[in-house]
């Protein structure tokens, strides 16, 4: 299945962390891209590509003016994530049979139109929280059986410890450091 984001109405002053925190979760969990609308943010795309070049895989961040355009064009199931929408759960199953799934957050003040082109409005607990963490739920769900995903190109990798942290420069990514592994 290829997951695409859209992120609405992104503001660069308020925004900045969540929506980055959004592409991170995203990437992490498997989606290939996200767009967003709202204020066109450079600082924001170059933190993700950054963290994308660093931690591998071809995830990549696009603006778009509007989104009406590319709703329209879009091939593929949109599910729309929202406070008022039908409990996520139910439409799991749907969801997974999607070849292209498009998953759109909102911001502050989400159009009437999103609520109309999307397959589903659909809601992670009927109480409002945040787009980061109905993202990271859902987009769980729909990959968890191969989570955690394998970055290619990666520079760095995490090596998972009990306690304190460690990275490493994977093979592939080109010659390894003095002492081979980075402790930090
Ligand atoms: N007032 C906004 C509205 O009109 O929807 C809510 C803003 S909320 C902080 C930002 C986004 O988080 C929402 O547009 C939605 O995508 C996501 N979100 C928040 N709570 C959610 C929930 N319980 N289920 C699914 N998505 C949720």
């Amino acid at each position: 299945m290829a997951i695409t984001i859209l992120r609405l109405g992104h503001r660069i002053f308020r925004d900045q962390r969540i929506t980055t925190h959004c592409g991170l979760t995203a990437r992490a969990l498997g989606a290939k891209e996200m767009y967003y609308t709202g204020e066109h943010d450079l600082g924001m795309e170059q933190s993700l590509e950054k963290a994308a070049a660093a931690w591998g895989g071809h995830f990549r961040v696009r603006y778009l003016e509007a989104p009406g355009p590319f709703l329209r064009t879009f091939h593929g199931k949109v599910v729309h994530l929202t406070a008022y929408g039908l409990p996520f759960q139910g439409k799991l199953a749907q969801l997974r049979r999607a070849r292209s799934l498009l998953v759109i957050v909102g911001g502050e003040k989400v159009p009437p139109e999103i609520y109309q082109r999307a397959d589903w409005n659909l809601a992670v607990g009927s109480q409002p929280h945040s787009e980061v963490a109905a993202l990271g739920i859902v987009l769980y769900e729909l990959t968890g059986r191969r989570f955690p995903a394998r970055f290619t190109r990666a520079k760095l990798r995490i090596v998972p410890q009990a306690r304190g942290k460690r990275m490493e420069q994977p093979r592939s990514s080109g010659p390894a450091p003095a002492r081979g592994k980075a402790r930090l």
